[in-house]
């Protein structure tokens, strides 16, 4: 059951309450590099991604979020370490909301100046605590990432700033899941949710997965992000996988597939991966079935709304488990693909 938090305005989004879980991502482009950082976002936006986080490392960096926003389509996140002028520069250079580490900025008068700035802009601040930004190892961990956030969230109270969304990450994934259990019973803000420093590819996908399944599956978590060393726009692919495995979201392509085995005859793992580059950037919700038997295949796949079930020299259409045609071997994919299409178009 989802525990429900207030609600914070972002861009045009609502967060928090019962609203989606929303997918962030963030560029790993050079802010200051408007071009290159707008056409990262662009194509983050064709994957859905909803929410973007850029790295503000200074002054320069922050002014340039006038530019940037210009030309994208989702509430932008200034993400600001260390120098509090630079959250200022940026929330007068229109970020959306700020993410501020509670480890390194922690000048009680500068909070306070940042937050009474937002306020008038009804700007969102989230508190981001994380590990690695502790000058030294703190013994009890959980209770040292739950001290940093309470402490910033009652600097910002403390001037009637109440617009807060909080975070707390670390690259292992048991003491995230720990130290978020925490911060949810604590605070009624809404719960950014991540692993951080989770590796490439293969490494987050599993770190991640279980740290926030685990996290979601206890209703805990309001937007999220997976982090990945690699292309960001496996970050948001990843993250509506995540979702979608918990039936949390509906977004695109559920591609339903057999492992094959024996009585496969033809590259299964060839279409698939076809299937996910032809239909990336879909946002409707379909379900796919690619089965590498006839024998088992429509049974297997019973909810699908489209199936192939594929021998060598032929293979079957199926749509909700039944057969609707028989197909030879060579048009395999050709036909589903527009059954696909099909699909989509009258959804
Ligand atoms: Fe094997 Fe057919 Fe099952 Fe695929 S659908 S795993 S090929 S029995």
């Amino acid at each position: 059951m989802r525990k429900i938090k207030k609600e914070i305005r972002i861009g045009d989004f609502v967060i928090g309450g019962n609203n989606p879980i929303r997918v962030q991502s963030m560029t790993k482009t050079d802010t200051r590099d408007v071009e290159s950082t707008v056409n990262q976002i662009l194509m983050l936006e064709d994957y859905g991604c909803e929410i973007i986080r850029v790295a503000v490392r200074d002054l320069e960096a922050a002014s340039k979020i006038k530019d940037i926003k210009k030309s994208i389509h989702i509430p932008l996140v200034a993400d600001v370490h260390f120098d509090p002028r630079i959250a200022i520069e940026a929330i007068l250079n229109g970020a959306d909301k700020i993410r501020l580490n509670p480890s390194n900025i922690n000048d009680k008068e500068w909070i306070k100046k940042i937050a009474l700035l937002c306020k008038e802009r009804g700007i969102p601040i989230r508190v981001g605590a994380n590990l690695g930004s502790f000058k030294e190892k703190p013994k009890n961990l959980e209770e040292a990432l739950v001290e940093s956030v309470k402490k910033e969230v009652q600097i910002l109270n403390s001037v009637g700033f109440e617009n807060i969304v909080i975070s707390a990450k670390t690259s292992d994934v048991l003491l995230t899941i720990k130290v978020n259990k925490m911060l949810s019973e604590i605070f009624e803000y809404p719960i950014h949710i991540g692993i951080t420093e989770a590796g490439a590819l293969r490494d987050s996908l599993i770190k991640s997965g279980i740290g926030l399944g685990i996290l979601l599956n206890e209703g805990i978590g309001d937007t999220l992000r997976v982090s990945i060393t690699g292309d960001p726009v496996e970050e948001v692919i990843a993250g509506y996988n995540i979702l979608k495995a918990l039936g949390l979201r509906k977004h695109g392509l559920e591609i339903i597939s057999c492992p094959t085995c024996g009585r496969a005859e033809v590259d299964i793992e060839k279409i698939v991966n076809k299937l996910n580059v032809d239909f990336a950037k879909v946002n409707k919700s379909i379900k796919v079935a690619v089965m590498g038997c006839v024998v088992n295949g429509p049974g297997e796949a019973k909810d699908a709304d489209v199936g192939v079930a594929c021998g060598k020299n032929s293979g079957v259409l199926f749509k909700k488990g039944k057969i609707v045609r028989i197909l030879d071997g060579n048009e395999i994919y050709d036909v589903l693909k527009k059954e696909i299409e099909s699909v989509i178009n009258n959804n």
